[in-house]
C-alpha cells in the first residue's frame, strides 16, 4: 500500500508532463549521483546534472574493496547533500522516483549507496528501484549522445560491453531479455590492459587512457612500421612475440562456446620483460612497440571473436542458426569503448554480413556514472511497472539473465504510477 505521508503529502500532479529521477551509484570505485527529467513516454530523458568523486588508487596499484567502502561511506552523503542543494531537492520539492545500483560490484561499495537511497526514499516517501549495473551499462545507448543525434538502437541489437570489470556481447531482445553471447573466460579487457600497462611502467589512475595516449603520442612513420612487423611468431626487431588468443589449430573454428581471454597478454609481457629486462629497464623503443602491439593485437582478439559469432549466428555464410535476425544496430559501452582504436576497428573490420548502425555513448557514459543507473531504473519502472522493496540487500554477482529472478520486486499500482510520472 502507497504510504502517504502528513509531513511530505505527496499531490498528485497528472498532467504536469515531468518527473524527476535521482540516481546513484557506487558499485566500484566511483561515488556518482544523478537528476534526470522525464518529458514523455516517447523522448529520451533530459541528463539535468551529474556529479561524480573517484577513489584515487593510482599508489597502490589496484581497488582495495575496503578502501572502496570506506571512500563511499565518506564521500556519498556529502556529495549528495551538495547536488540535491545545488537543484533544490528537499522534502519540500523532492525528486519523483530514486534509482541506486543495486549489483552486481563489490558489496561494501554497493551498500553504501543502497542504503543511502533507502533512507531517502523512506524520508521522501518516494519509490526506489534497484538497478542491475550492467543493464545501465547495455543503455545507455538510449539516452541521447553527440554521435547519435535522436537515433535510439532498436530492439534486437547487439552490445558489447567492454571495460574494467567485464567484457562481453549481449544480445538484447527486449528489456528484460538478454542473452551473453560471449562472454570473457578470464579477466576483462580492461583490467587486463590496466595491467600491462602497469607492467610497462605507465602510472595514474586511469591506465586505459593512459595507454591510449601514450601509443598515439608514437609517431606516424614509428607506427606504421610497427603495425606491418610480424608479431605472431616474434621475429622482429624486438624478439617479442604476441598471439591473439585462441587462433591455435587446437581451436575450432567455431566452437561450441565463444569466449574472450585477456589473461595471456599481461602472461606474455610479464614473460617478455623477465627474459628481456630482468636486469635493467625496458628502453623506450621497446615500451613503444610492446604497447602498441599489446592494443593492436588485443583490439584484434576482440573484432575476431564478434566475427566468429556473425559467422555462428549472424548473416555471415551458411552455418548460421539465425539468432541474430533483425539486428540492425550495434552498441559499444563501457569504460574500453572511449578507445579510438577500437572503435576503428569495430567500424572497419567487423563483417557482419549486414550493414549495422553503431552507437557509441558519449565517453562520459562510458565510464561508471548514475545516468544510466537513472536511465535504466526509469525503464525498469515505466515498463515492467516494479519497484524495489526497502529491504532489498547488494547482490555481488548477478547475472544479467535474472534481472527479475532476484527477489525483492514489488508490483506498481496504477494510482502509484501516475502519482509518480503524473501520466495518466
Ligand atoms: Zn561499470
Amino acid at each position: 500500500m502507497l504510504l502517504r505521508s502528513v509531513l511530505n503529502p505527496w499531490v498528485p500532479r497528472v498532467g504536469r508532463r515531468l518527473y524527476r529521477i535521482l540516481a546513484i551509484e557506487s558499485s566500484c570505485d566511483d561515488s556518482c549521483v544523478a537528476l534526470l527529467d522525464r518529458k514523455s513516454p516517447t523522448s529520451t530523458p533530459d541528463i539535468v546534472d551529474e556529479a561524480k568523486v573517484t577513489l584515487n588508487s593510482a599508489k597502490v596499484g589496484g581497488i582495495i574493496p575496503t578502501a572502496a567502502h570506506e571512500f563511499h561511506q565518506i564521500s556519498i552523503a556529502k556529495l549528495i547533500q551538495g547536488f540535491c542543494h545545488k537543484h533544490n531537492l528537499t522534502a519540500q520539492s523532492p525528486p519523483d522516483l530514486i534509482c541506486v545500483t543495486r549489483g552486481p560490484g563489490m558489496v561494501g561499495s554497493l551498500s553504501a549507496s543502497l542504503q543511502f537511497a533507502k533512507g531517502l526514499a523512506v524520508a521522501w516517501n518516494r519509490p526506489l528501484v534497484g538497478v542491475h549495473h550492467m543493464l545501465g551499462h547495455l543503455l545507455t545507448a538510449m539516452l541521447p549522445s553527440k554521435e547519435n543525434a535522436g537515433t535510439q538502437p532498436q530492439y534486437p541489437f547487439l552490445s558489447l560491453l567492454c571495460s574494467g570489470g567485464h567484457t562481453m556481447l549481449v544480445l538484447l531482445r527486449s528489456l528484460t531479455d538478454h542473452q551473453v553471447i560471449i562472454n570473457t573466460s578470464d579477466i576483462a579487457a580492461g583490467d587486463s590492459i590496466d595491467k600491462c600497462a602497469r607492467e610497462l611502467g605507465l602510472t595514474g589512475n586511469m591506465l586505459g587512457p593512459e595507454l591510449e595516449r601514450y601509443v598515439e603520442s608514437i609517431d606516424l612513420e614509428t607506427r606504421l612500421k610497427f603495425a606491418s612487423a610480424n608479431h605472431s611468431t616474434g621475429e622482429n626487431d624486438f624478439d617479442f612475440k604476441l598471439r591473439m588468443p585462441m587462433r591455435s589449430p587446437k581451436h575450432k573454428k567455431i566452437p561450441d562456446v565463444i569466449e574472450f581471454g585477456f589473461a595471456s597478454f599481461l602472461s606474455t609481457i610479464e614473460g617478455y620483460k623477465s627474459a628481456k629486462f630482468a636486469n635493467e629497464p625496458m628502453d623506450a623503443i621497446t615500451k613503444r612497440f610492446v604497447a602498441f602491439k599489446l592494443q593492436e593485437v588485443l583490439f584484434d582478439h576482440i573484432i575476431n571473436r564478434i566475427n566468429v559469432a556473425f559467422i555462428k549466428h549472424g548473416n555471415v555464410g551458411d552455418e548460421s542458426d539465425g539468432l541474430f535476425a533483425g539486428v540492425q544496430d550495434f552498441v559499444c559501452s563501457g569504460g574500453v569503448a572511449a578507445n579510438s582504436t577500437l572503435r576503428q576497428k569495430l567500424f572497419h573490420n567487423l563483417n557482419s554480413g549486414t550493414p549495422l548502425k553503431f552507437h557509441f555513448p558519449d565517453l562520459r557514459l562510458c565510464t561508471d556514472n548514475a545516468t544510466m543507473i537513472g536511465n535504466a531504473g526509469m525503464f525498469i519502472f515505466e515498463e515492467l511497472r516494479v519497484k524495489s522493496d526497502f529491504g532489498i540487500l547488494p547482490i555481488r554477482k548477478w547475472p544479467m539473465d535474472e534481472l527479475l529472478v532476484a527477489d525483492g520486486w514489488d508490483k506498481v499500482s496504477e494510482e502509484e504510477f501516475a502519482l509518480v510520472t503524473g501520466w495518466k
